[in-house]
C-alpha cells in the first residue's frame, strides 16, 4: 500500500529517470521498499505524478527522432558493453535483489543471468532486424520489407523477477530503434534501477530509456498516453487483462504475459531420483514465486505411490533468509503475500485435500519477523478446490492422482492457464504424444521449468497470455517494429516509354 511518506536522510529514495537524469519525484505518495526477511525499510519509492509521466514520454519522443536513425552496429555495441557491465556487477546486483525480494543469492544470480542472456541477444540485433527481398515479382519490379521501430514503447513489470523481466523488455525495444519508458514493480525497484544505471554507463543516450514508478494510476496513464505506441506487461492475469484491454482500446500494441498454474506429469517409468529432485526444485524454488513454478504434480497410475518420497525430499529443504548460505526457500515478498498463502492452505484443508506437509509458521532463528512459509504439500487435490484453481504463488505443491496419461492431458487442457507444463518419462512415444496433444505454450520433457533461452521466444498461451507475439527471440522483433513493404521499379532510360497507365497492375 502507498501512503504519504516522504523520504528522509535515513531512508534513501528511489529516483525517476527522465531525459538522462536521475531525479527526485515531486510526488506526495510514497511506499516503503522492505526486506522481506527482516522488515527493514531499505528505501522509499514514489508514485510518480501525471506530469512526471508526461515528461518521461516527451523525453522518449524527442530522443526517438535521432535514435531511430542511429546505425544498427552502434546500437548493437551498446548492448555488447552492457552485457559486460552486468557480468562485472553480478554479485552486487544479486545482493540488492535478495535484500528487497527475498530469493536466495544463487537464485538472484539466476534472475540476473536470464536477463543477461536477453542483453546478449540484443547485441545480435544486426542479424535479427533484417527484412526480406524478392526480385522480379513482376517484370523489372522488386519487393522488399523494412522493419522500422514504432516510437515510444513502455514496459510494466512484476515483483518476482525484478532483473530478468525488465531485461526482457527495454534491451530488445531499444536495440530495434525504439525509445522506452519502464515502470518497475513498486515492491522491489532497486535492482532494476541499478541495471538502468549500468545501461546508461554502457552508452544508452539520454531520453532513450526513462523510468517512472508507481501503481495503478501510472499504469493506466501509460495505457492511455497518446504518444506511447506499444506496451509490454508481465504480471498477474487480473492486471494483465486490464492492461491489454485498456492499451489496445487506446490503439496500442500490447503483449501481456500473465498468471499460471503449471502441471508436472509423472509417469511410473520416469527416472525416479531425477524426477523427484526436479519436482521439488520446481515447486519450492524461489519460494514458489515463479510464473513457471511447477505447482501441480500429476501422478499417473503407480507413480501415486511416490507421495512419501516427494514429502521426504521437501522436508530436506532449508527455510532461511535468502542471503544465508545453504538456504533453499527464502521468505515471500510481503506480509500480505504470506497471509494470502497461509489463507489458501487453510482453504485447502477446508475443501478436503490431504495436508501431507504443513509449512505454516516455520521457525527461522534470527528472522522471526520474516514472511516465511515452508514447503507445503497437499494430495487428493482436484478442480473446484481453491488450491487447484488459484495460482498460489507460494511454496505449496498440490498433488493430483490420475489413472492414465490421457487423463492427465485432459485435466491440463481443461485448466484455463497455458504457461508451462512438464512430463517425466523414459518413453519417447509417450513424450511425443504429450507434446502433440497438450494445449500449453511451453513444454518440458524431463525438464521441469521449460523457459526458452532467448534464441527462441517466451511462448505462454491461452489464459496465461494476451497478444500474439511473445517477449525476446524472433517474435519480439516483430512486436517492436512495423513491417513496411516497398515495391519498386526503376526505368531504364533507354527503354523508357512515355504514357499514362490506367490499369491496376504492377
Ligand atoms: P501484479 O499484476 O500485481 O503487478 C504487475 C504490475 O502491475 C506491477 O508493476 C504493478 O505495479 C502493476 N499493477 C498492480 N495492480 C495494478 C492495477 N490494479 N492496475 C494497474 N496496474 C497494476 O503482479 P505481481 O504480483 O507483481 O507478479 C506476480 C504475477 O506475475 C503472478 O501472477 C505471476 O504468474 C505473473 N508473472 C507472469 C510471468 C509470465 O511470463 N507469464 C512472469 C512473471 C510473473
Amino acid at each position: 500500500m502507498s501512503a504519504v511518506l516522504k523520504p528522509n536522510a535515513a531512508i534513501p529514495s528511489v529516483k525517476l529517470l527522465i531525459n538522462g537524469e536521475f531525479i527526485e519525484s515531486t510526488s506526495r505518495e510514497w511506499r516503503d521498499v522492505v526486506n522481506p526477511a527482516t522488515q527493514e525499510v531499505l528505501a522509499r519509492v514514489p508514485f510518480a505524478t501525471p506530469a512526471e509521466l508526461d515528461a518521461a514520454v516527451a523525453a522518449a519522443k524527442q530522443a526517438f527522432s535521432t535514435w531511430r536513425k542511429t546505425p544498427i552496429g552502434a546500437r548493437a555495441r551498446i548492448f555488447l558493453k552492457y552485457q559486460q557491465l552486468i557480468r562485472e556487477n553480478m554479485k552486487e546486483l544479486a545482493a540488492i535483489l535478495t535484500a528487497e525480494q527475498g530469493k536466495t543469492l544463487p537464485d538472484a544470480e539466476g534472475d540476473v543471468f536470464r536477463g543477461l542472456e536477453v542483453v546478449e541477444h540484443a547485441a545480435n540485433i544486426g542479424t535479427l532486424q533484417m527484412g526480406e527481398l524478392a526480385t522480379n515479382v513482376a517484370g523489372g519490379v522488386d519487393t522488399y520489407t523494412i522493419l522500422q521501430p514504432l516510437g515510444v514503447c513502455a514496459g510494466i513489470t512484476p515483483f518476482n523477477f525484478p532483473a530478468m523481466i525488465p531485461l526482457w523488455m527495454f534491451p530488445m525495444a531499444i536495440a530495434t530503434g525504439n525509445t522506452f519508458v519502464l515502470k518497475p514493480s513498486e515492491q522491489d525497484p532497486m535492482v532494476t534501477m541499478r541495471l538502468v544505471e549500468l545501461a546508461l554507463e554502457a552508452g544508452i543516450p539520454k531520453g532513450v530509456l526513462n523510468v517512472v514508478h508507481g501503481g495503478p494510476d501510472i499504469v493506466n496513464g501509460i495505457c492511455d498516453h497518446a504518444d506511447i505506441k506499444a506496451v509490454s506487461f508481465v504480471g498477474s492475469t487480473r492486471v494483465g487483462t486490464h492492461v491489454y484491454n485498456r492499451a489496445t482500446l487506446a490503439g496500442k500494441r500490447a503483449q501481456c504475459m500473465m498468471g499460471a498454474k503449471n502441471h508436472a506429469v509423472v509417469l511410473p517409468d520416469a527416472n525416479k531420483e531425477q524426477a523427484l529432485n526436479n519436482l521439488t526444485g520446481a515447486a519450492f524454488g524461489a519460494a514458489g514465486q515463479r510464473c513457471m513454478a511447477a505447482s501441480v504434480t500429476v501422478l499417473v497410475g503407480e507413480a501415486h505411490g511416490w507421495i512419501p518420497d516427494i514429502v521426504a525430499k521437501a522436508r530436506t529443504l532449508k527455510v532461511n533468509a535468502g542471503h544465508e548460505p545453504g538456504t533453499d526457500v527464502g521468505p515471500l515478498v510481503s506480509c500480505a503475500a504470506r497471509e494470502r498463502v497461509d489463507g489458501l492452505i487453510a482453504r485447502g484443508l477446508a475443501d478436503g485435500a490431504r495436508l501431507e506437509l504443513d509449512g505454516r509458521n516455520p521457525s527461522v532463528p534470527g528472522y522471526q519477523s520474516g514472511n516465511f512459509v515452508g514447503p507445503t504439500i497437499f494430495s487428493g487435490a482436484k478442480p473446484g478446490m481453491s488450491i487447484y484453481d488459484q495460482e498460489i504463488f507460494g511454496p505449496v505443491q498440490v498433488i493430483v492422482s490420475v489413472d492414465t496419461l490421457d487423463d492427465a492431458i485432459e485435466l491440463i487442457n481443461r485448466n484455463p492457464n497455458g504457461n508451462g507444463v512438464a512430463l517425466f518419462t523414459q518413453s519417447g512415444a509417450a513424450a511425443r504424444r504429450f507434446q502433440e496433444d497438450i494445449d500449453v505454450g511451453q513444454v518440458g520433457i524431463n525438464v521441469p521449468i521449460p523457459v526458452p533461452v532467448p534464441l527462441f521466444s517466451f511462448t505462454g498461451s491461452r489464459g496465461s497470455k494476451l497478444g500474439d507475439l511473445g517477449p525476446y527471440g524472433k517474435q519480439v522483433i516483430l512486436f517492436y517494429t512495423q513491417t513496411k513493404t516497398v515495391t519498386q521499379r526503376w526505368f531504364d532510360d533507354s527503354t523508357l516509354s512515355v504514357g499514362v497507365n490506367t490499369t491496376i497492375s504492377l
